[in-house]
């Protein structure tokens, strides 16, 4: 039985989200994929951040459920570390990509080959060119192995934790999330709603470090560190804290 919104309209699909970009929260998506079985219910799942973490034993199963998806979205540019931009969308369903997309151009994919035209993946993307992007994670693959993921992956969490840990021992430090990002404001006070905005335009100045920072609706700005570069060190971690303590010391 098909639900009706109280608009009188028939959702068709559910879009449950695997680490938000700000937040990096995460659905239930074992139980939103009980409720999209029951109404059958196309699942999609927007992994494009938390996607990596599938590499991850130990912390893959903060996607559990995602193997019930019917189509999922996954950004190897982001946590995996592919250069931009390398972004893709996986369907169950096989030839589902090719029947919607494929444009059967003959001046770009002849069909009178002498390979098996099915390894031309340019007639099942909407991006025509931009589909070698995903030779750039391809290769990367073949060099790091599923291991080299893991290990890249594990650091980041552990990088995270360490992080969150050493914040939470400076009182001038308040911690909003902890992920593979960590949210924090500095100087948890309110009416400096423009502490971060300054002390990035101080860390632009100098050049020492680069930190992210973001709105929250009507609260205070507050930073944002991600961690998704595999050369990052705990020595760099204690380094951008001074840093930030020592732009912001005056304002
Ligand atoms: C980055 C991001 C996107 C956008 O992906 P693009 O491939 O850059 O368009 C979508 N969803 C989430 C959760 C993201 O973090």
């Amino acid at each position: 039985m098909q639900p009706l919104s109280p608009q009188g309209q028939t959702p068709f699909c559910v879009v449950a989200t695997a680490g938000s970009t700000v937040f990096g929260a995460f659905d239930p998506l074992h139980d939103i994929a009980d409720i999209c079985e029951i109404h059958r219910l196309w699942m999609h799942v927007d992994a494009a951040w938390g996607g990596g973490l599938l590499l991850s034993r130990k912390h893959s199963y903060k996607l559990s459920g995602i193997e019930r998806a019917d189509s999922v979205t996954w950004n190897p540019h982001k946590l995996m570390g592919v250069p931009l931009q390398c972004s893709a969308l996986l369907t169950r369903e096989k030839g589902l990509l090719g029947a919607c997309n494929q444009m059967q151009a003959e001046y770009l994919f002849q069909p009178d080959k002498v390979y098996n035209i099915n390894f031309d993946t340019g007639d099942k993307t909407i991006q025509c060119g931009r589909h070698v992007d995903v030779f750039k994670l391809w290769l990367m693959w073949k060099a790091k192995g599923t291991y080299g993921f893991e290990v890249q992956i594990d650091r980041y969490m552990e990088l995270a934790k360490y992080f969150y840990k050493v914040l939470k021992k400076k009182d001038n430090f308040k911690l909003v999330e902890q992920y593979v990002f960590v949210n924090f404001l500095f100087n948890d006070i309110c009416i400096y709603t423009q502490i971060a905005p300054k002390i990035k335009a101080q860390m632009i100045v100098e050049g020492t470090v680069m930190l992210s920072y973001q709105p929250c609706g009507d609260k205070v700005n507050f930073f944002r560190m991600v961690f998704s570069n595999p050369a990052t060190r705990q020595t760099d971690v204690d380094y951008l804290i001074d840093e930030i303590q020592r732009l912001g010391k005056d304002l």
